[in-house]
């Protein structure tokens, strides 16, 4: 039995913890492990050490922060399996996806090598006689990152490597559930030559965050988890007057018009829905199909979910176990709510036959979902793809811009003008265009919109390297004897 503690000025605590949390294998139901719980007083010297490496991390130059970013992205590509079967013994998901995870992690760290260039500041020359302008960005100091289950290598990686590459200090609060892949990479930072203290990780559940959320040394939030505790994260955190940052949960769209590829559809349906068991923030989860083409398209989803194989993420499987116990019961409650509120039951994967105490469940397929229905106006977070009949594109558009959530959405169609039409006009913030899912690479931003984010700044990308910068703009003059005298009226640039 493994006991995961935190992680602070570089090495990883012995002291025993008052409060612990299990670590479950999910493909077996049992315990694997313990995880030290921060109590204020842990979370204390984890922003003690935060705060005392930010004046010389800062201070440390361009080349020598790209270097050890460098560095970290060589170990993590050696490590990369390593990481994957840490990810698949706590989350579950099938090996390859936590490969592909850790994979889409690492472009934002090369995104971050590219430091010297995102930093770069704007220069004018003579904005009055002899006087200079420039613009500078500078790191906010130690900052914060709390992130989910889902994807426990992957998010805190859209945060910490510009964090860092910018020169702030950093405290990790990953998910109780799978507490192992971050401490791993804690370690390959260090070896990466990154100095103690710039890199904290406190584990633990709210009085860990809340302790984050209001110590003043903290400077700025970066959240991702469901909307409820985003929304309460962001509250909590400006509340403190701190810049935050919170995403929050989803319910994805894939709209299906007359001439697209249904065989293309299908697939991507498939993908999109029952990877990772559809917990991804990005999974698809309504399907809007718009007539006449909803029984061909749903015969062939049917098809090919009926051929995935659930099981052990380490075997050959294609779909690995839910997370949790109360998670994977939680997902069935809906799939039971479904079918009571008269949604028709394509596939059941309540049926599901796998051996073990696994936090099993197969792929679900309804049709004939309203938009009243539970399983349509909530997030399942799980592998449950819902169709919805509709006649019409605007009634399709309708349904995706009146849901509470916006964070990804797909069409799939042949004709440009409509998908052209669809990007400019569907209230989401990441579009496929036969893309299922359309995750931005790391130079771009990724977010939502409505309640699938709460703050004004996306994660890496532009966006990211200003979220971990404050700017400045210094006015220059250097001393000309010609340019002496008093004035007291407002500088005017003549
Ligand atoms: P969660 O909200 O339960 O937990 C997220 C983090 O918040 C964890 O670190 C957890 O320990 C902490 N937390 C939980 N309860 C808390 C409380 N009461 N007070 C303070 N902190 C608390 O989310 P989860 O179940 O780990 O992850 C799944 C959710 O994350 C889904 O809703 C999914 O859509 C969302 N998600 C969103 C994105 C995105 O980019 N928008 C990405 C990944 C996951």
């Amino acid at each position: 039995m493994k006991t995961v503690s935190h992680w602070i000025n570089g090495s990883q605590t012995t002291d025993k913890a008052t409060n612990v949390g299990e670590i479950f294998n999910p493909a077996t139901g049992k315990i694997s492990g313990t995880v030290n719980f921060a109590d204020k007083a842990t979370v204390e010297r984890a922003v003690h050490a935060a705060s005392a490496a930010f004046d010389s991390w800062r201070h440390s130059s361009l080349t020598k922060r790209t270097q050890v970013l460098f560095a970290f992205r060589e170990l993590v590509n050696k490590n990369k399996k390593k990481i994957a079967e840490l990810i698949t013994a706590e989350h579950g998901k099938v090996l390859s996806d936590a490969q592909g995870e850790v994979t889409r992690g690492l472009e934002v760290v090369e995104f971050a090598c590219g430091i010297p260039h995102l930093l770069k500041g704007g220069f004018s020359e003579e904005v009055s006689t002899g006087v200079d302008v420039y613009s500078i960005r500078q790191p906010l100091g130690p900052v914060a990152i709390i992130s989910p289950f889902n994807f426990p290598a992957m998010v805190p990686m859209w945060f910490f490597p510009i964090a860092i590459a910018c020169g702030n200090t950093v405290i990790v609060k990953p998910s109780e559930k799978d507490p192992s892949a971050i401490m791993y990479i804690a370690n390959l930072l260090k070896e990466a030559g990154l100095p103690d203290g710039v890199f904290n990780v406190v584990h633990g559940d709210k009085v860990a965050v809340d302790a984050l959320l209001t110590h003043p040394g903290i400077k700025s939030i970066s959240f991702v988890g469901s909307t409820a505790i985003a929304k309460y994260v962001y509250e909590t955190g400006t509340k403190a007057g701190k810049r935050v940052q919170a995403l929050g949960g989803a319910k994805n769209h894939m709209i299906v018009l007359p001439d697209a590829d249904l065989e293309l559809a299908a697939d991507a349906a498939i993908n999109a829905g029952f990877g990772s068991a559809g917990e991804r923030c990005m999974a698809i989860s309504a399907i809007i199909a718009v007539e006449p083409i909803a029984d061909q398209l749903i015969e062939k989803i049917k098809v090919r979910a009926l051929k995935i194989k659930t099981g052990d993420g380490t075997t050959n499987a294609d779909m690995g176990p839910l997370v949790t116990k109360v998670h994977r019961d939680k997902v069935t409650s809906y799939i039971n709510a479904g079918e009571k509120d008269g949604a028709k039951v394509v596939v059941d994967g309540r049926n599901v036959d796998v051996a073990g105490d696994g936090f099993w469940l197969g792929p679900t397929l309804f049709d004939h979902v309203k938009p009243e229905m539970s399983i349509y106006l909530e997030e399942i977070f799980g592998p449950v793809l819902s169709v919805i009949r509709v006649k019409t594109y605007d009634q399709a558009l309708n349904l995706v811009n009146d849901h509470q959530y916006g964070n990804g959405t797909a069409i799939f169609t042949n004709d440009g003008g409509a998908a052209r039409r669809f990007q400019n006009e569907v209230e989401v913030g990441m579009v496929g265009i036969n893309v299922p899912i359309p995750v931005p690479m790391a130079y771009f931003s990724f977010g939502g919109w409505k309640n699938s984010l709460f703050g004004d700044s996306h994660a890496h990308g532009t966006e990211g390297v200003h979220f971990f910068t404050r700017g400045k703009v210094v006015t220059s003059r250097w001393l000309d004897p010609s340019h002496g005298g008093i004035n007291l009226g407002f500088p005017q640039n003549t």
